[in-house]
């Protein structure tokens, strides 16, 4: 709100202003022109004094008044070119205030929905962990050990949630400074179909395909990064999408590229907030109406790792429903079968 205010004050400081260099340029014309005006009348006067013309009229064939007349455009142009000068220069300084006002807004607007999500994602999985752990510590002895197993098992995967949480910010904190990659030939292949096994073994509801062409060259990158890159696309996949689930990743080399594409069939992506959502701590919506969990962090970190990879990543529409994520990665220069390093 006392945002709002500040930039309609500034509006209207600049709106002022600009109407005060028109003015006054108004006022310098016609100041000009009754001096020019008054010098005339002067030499007009003095020139006839001394002799020099016989009648006013005398006056404009003369040299005189042509270097009054040179110098009168001249300031004319002078006060004309500061006039337009000055103008463009606050109407820039007008554009400029609106569009830092709207990055703020919207960065704003990212940070309080940052700070739910993370409010939240901290708190349900600590309370997730607690209530299994109380109901083991009170009932432990009593309660069945399928029951208990299924128990310590929701405390783990509670952890884990909190663990991905922690790394997730830990990641994208150091993505922004130097990060360090190690770089090794790798066959993405191998690295994405091992992903989707132990997906479809965490989401059994879940259809998971993954198709991929023969003899694809490797990519050289960061086991680790490529590894949370598709975990990331296949586990946004699944989340936003209603049960069951369906995804298809493929895989296939053009030219000197590898092109990952992950596909759902989920609720996709409006237009503009397609151009958004590799932002950090962007989600669609609000955090107040929205259910998934999440904290905008994910597709940011998958961005950063790809540029690092020196890769592309772009979103579509899937058709007839559901959204397309679609990487990019120059195939190494070393290949598959002279390649000495570890492969995944
Ligand atoms: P998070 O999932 O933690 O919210 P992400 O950075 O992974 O954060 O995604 C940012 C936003 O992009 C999500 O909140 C969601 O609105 C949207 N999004 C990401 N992947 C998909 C998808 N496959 N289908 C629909 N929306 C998606």
């Amino acid at each position: 709100m006392q945002n709002r205010h500040l930039r309609f004050l500034t509006y209207f400081i600049m709106g002022y202003m600009l109407l005060a260099f028109v003015w006054w340029s108004f006022l310098l014309f016609t100041k000009n022109r009754d001096a020019f005006h008054a010098k005339i009348e002067l030499q007009q006067i003095g020139m006839a004094a001394e002799g020099v013309i016989q009648s006013p009229m005398d006056f404009y064939v003369s040299e005189r008044y042509q270097e009054l007349v040179t110098s009168y455009r001249k300031q004319e142009r002078m006060i004309m070119g500061e006039t337009i000068f000055l103008s463009l220069s606050l109407l820039a300084g007008i554009y400029v205030i609106y569009r830092g006002y709207r990055r703020e807004v919207a960065s704003s607007k990212q940070q309080r929905n940052f700070l739910l999500s993370i409010t939240h994602e901290l708190k349900s999985p600590l309370a997730g962990i607690r209530l299994a752990l109380e109901t083991i510590a009170k009932r432990g002895d009593q309660l069945p050990p399928d029951k208990r197993q299924m128990l310590s098992m929701r405390g783990i995967k509670e952890a884990d949630r909190l663990n991905k949480l922690v790394e997730d910010l830990l990641l994208s904190a150091r993505l922004e400074s130097a990060y360090q990659f190690h770089q090794e030939p790798l066959a993405l292949e191998e690295l994405v179909e091992r992903i989707v096994l132990q997906q479809s073994q965490q989401n059994p509801e879940a259809e998971i395909d993954f198709s991929a062409s023969t003899s694809l060259a490797h990519v050289s990158g960061d086991r680790q990064a490529l590894t949370s890159v598709v975990i990331n696309l296949i586990e946004n996949a699944l989340k936003y999408s209603s049960p069951p689930a369906k995804v298809v990743v493929s895989l296939r080399q053009q030219g000197d590229q590898l092109c990952l594409e992950v596909a759902d069939q989920g609720i996709g992506i409006r237009g503009q907030d397609k151009k958004q959502v590799f932002e950090k701590f962007f989600r669609v919506g609000s955090e107040d109406t929205r259910k998934t969990k999440g904290t905008g962090l994910g597709l940011f970190i998958v961005k950063e790792l790809v540029k690092a990879h020196h890769g592309t990543i772009k979103v579509r529409d899937n058709q007839p429903q559901g959204t397309v994520f679609a990487i990019t990665l120059p195939i190494a220069t070393v290949k598959k079968e002279q390649s000495s390093l570890p492969v995944v």
